[in-house]
């Protein structure tokens, strides 16, 4: 089981949702020892999800503030980038100088959004949304008329045009591929989600890619312009990774771990956005950016910490999505080879989808359907499919079909 018995001094990388999670979880688990999380924000921890969603609209700080309640008597260290990790030493250094001595050190790192270099020189802001900071510059000039542009047609993106819709702005979305949420939504949500941000007067524009600006326009490998008081780049992220790279630490795009939380260097741990773990669904390692998995990873890896008896992390990714009236939920792996439609996916706004690969169910997607969502959620994994017809009827009590014992 665990080769690295808990040490002290805890040493946190990062201060967002993973971390707070971590040590809360410790302090609840009974540990006493010495913890520090070395935050590079100057900011009290925060939750992301409301950035792209109400903060916009309200601006109350207040309100998304993380509660430090169960992370009592930690020591934090705000807006104090870690620079360097040595692990032969089991030591931190940080770029105001201090170095810090480790017994356990935890990598929640977290990730960084991808920019554009061909917009470095616009004139127009150009920015991205993951931190506060973020969103403030973003909420200072959205208001109505305002032409925003939001180039990638993923989750955050997505979110922030339905907000600024909401607000008055007029907005473009501008994906280089064509359907939207290609990495993490099937294409019939993808259709559906395209379809009310059209209706909501979104002006989307399929692959299309921006190649540069001309003026107070943003100019797209089409020959066509589109004018922007605003942009906002959602490409996707980079994992925070380079200080384990830099320690020798395997990483790709995100540092491995196992379901203990363990990289390849003893008593070094890493939870939340920052790992490249085993999807128990798809098999594969990769990056899971959801909140779930940052709080649950999190809390998982300091209870196995505690007490190695408990059962390691093992939880089905899972995601939602806001966006107008709408509210998505998606489980598993986006993405199979066939698919069950509970509901019209094609004009309505409620309906469930279930993902199959060679007859298994790998994913599930609720929309405006949560109230099915954790029943379709157990079919996921090595479950024998009930009917066909009765899981595509969306009068059948799932919660009754689920249960009635297989042949
Ligand atoms: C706008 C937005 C909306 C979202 N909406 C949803 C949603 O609706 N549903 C959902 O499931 N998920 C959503 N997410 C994703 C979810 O918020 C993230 O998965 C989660 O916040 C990840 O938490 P984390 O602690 O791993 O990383 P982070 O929250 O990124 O925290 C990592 C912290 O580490 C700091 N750091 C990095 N390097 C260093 C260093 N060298 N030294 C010190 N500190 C460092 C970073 O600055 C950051 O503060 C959203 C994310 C964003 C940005």
């Amino acid at each position: 089981m665990i080769d690295t018995p808990l040490q002290h001094p805890v040493v946190v990388l990062g201060s967002g949702l993973a971390a707070v999670s971590f040590v809360g979880g410790l302090r609840a688990g009974g540990f006493t020892g010495g913890i520090i999380v070395i935050g590079d924000e100057a900011e009290p921890p925060y939750d992301r999800p409301p950035l792209s969603k109400e903060f916009q609209r309200e601006g109350a700080v207040e309100k998304i503030r993380l509660d430090l309640g169960r992370a009592r008597d930690v020591e934090w260290l705000r807006g104090t980038p870690a620079s360097k990790v040595d692990t032969r030493r089991k030591e931190v250094q940080l770029a105001d100088g201090r170095s810090l001595g480790y017994g356990t050190l935890v990598f929640a790192t977290g990730a960084t959004p991808r920019r554009l270099p061909a917009l470095q020189q616009a004139p127009m802001p150009v920015l991205t949304l993951r931190a506060l900071e973020d969103a403030q510059r973003i909420r200072a000039t959205l208001a109505p008329g305002v032409r925003l542009v939001v180039i990638g047609g993923g989750v955050v993106g997505l979110e922030l045009a339905a907000t600024a819709r909401g607000m008055g702005a007029f907005v473009t979305v501008i994906e280089s591929l064509g359907r939207l949420m290609n990495r993490c939504a099937s294409a019939t949500l993808a259709a559906a989600v395209a379809r009310v941000h059209l209706e909501q007067g979104v002006d989307l524009r399929l692959s299309r890619q921006v190649t540069g600006f001309a003026g107070t326009a943003l100019a797209l490998d089409d020959g066509s312009k589109v004018q922007a008081d605003l942009v906002v780049v959602g490409i996707g992220v980079v994992a925070n990774d380079d200080l384990a790279r830099a320690a020798d630490i395997a990483c790709d795009d995100g540092i491995f771990v196992d379901r203990l939380g363990r990289t390849t260097c003893p008593a070094v741990y890493a939870i939340g956005d920052v790992t490249r773990q085993r999807n128990p669904i798809s098999g594969r390692f990769e990056r899971i950016e959801t909140w779930s998995n940052a709080q649950n990873q999190g809390l998982a890896v300091a209870r196995t910490l505690l007490d190695p008896a408990t059962a390691p992390y093992a939880d089905i990714p899972w995601y939602w999505s806001d966006q107008y009236d709408l509210r998505m939920q998606v489980a598993g792996v986006s993405q199979g080879d066939d698919e069950i439609v509970r509901g019209d996916a094609a004009s309505g706004s409620k309906f469930s989808l279930i993902q199959l690969h060679r007859g298994r169910a790998v994913g599930v997607t609720c929309m405006n359907n949560a109230r099915e969502f954790s029943s379709l959620k157990r079919l996921l994994g090595d479950v024998v499919l009930p009917d066909r017809a009765a899981l595509a009827d969306p009068s059948t009590d799932l919660r009754k079909l689920l249960a009635t014992p297989k042949a």
